[in-house]
């Protein structure tokens, strides 16, 4: 078991105490249960944007569909965006949907992208996720429910959050306007 937050104070608390409540309760802030709203499978007509899934199968890679479709996971240290430092916003490779803007980014020597945070606050859903014998934080895309990857509560202060992320579920674009 992970103890990195333990050692955080001030906010880093406060949010653990919500990856907490998130986690082991399912009893979140109005927000954060907002974000937690069913968008689930992928695609799904509970999604504000529903892409056909047969689009999606000529449109994107194998890994692109694996990822964002099946919940898949890149290999670590694979992905195209992992050492990729220009300025700009990364958006979801499906709908197009600004997910996080490049000053967030930073170098978690994770194998995988990593932000401190998103560029608006409702442009990625939480949800739990049981997979793999473990209890994590799942990181949806909000508007088609696009796997991103997971969140983690190690990231930089003061908000000491890791957004772990695929490169295969982002589509980067120079300076845009968000
Ligand atoms: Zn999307």
């Amino acid at each position: 078991m992970s103890i990195v937050g333990l050692h955080s104070v001030g906010l880093c608390i406060v949010w653990m105490n919500i990856i907490h409540l998130v986690t082991s309760q399912r009893e979140a802030s109005p927000t954060l249960k907002r974000l937690q709203e069913e968008c689930s499978p992928p695609g799904s007509s509970k999604c504000p944007v529903s892409v056909p899934k047969s689009e999606l199968k000529e449109r994107l890679s194998p890994t692109q569909y694996r990822v964002t479709q099946q919940r898949g996971t890149e290999r670590a240290f694979s992905g195209k965006y992992y050492k990729h430092s220009d300025e700009g916003l990364y958006h979801c490779v499906v709908c197009g949907n600004p997910l996080f803007a490049s000053d967030t980014k930073f170098d978690s020597k994770s194998g995988w992208p990593s932000f401190s945070d998103v560029s608006k606050s409702d442009s990625v859903k939480l949800m739990t996720d049981m997979s793999q014998g473990q209890r994590r934080i799942e990181a949806m895309c909000s508007q088609c429910g696009a796997h991103l990857g997971h969140v983690f509560d190690d990231g930089p202060k003061p908000m000491c959050v890791r957004y772990c992320v695929n490169s295969a579920s982002l589509e980067f674009k120079k300076h845009t306007t968000v």
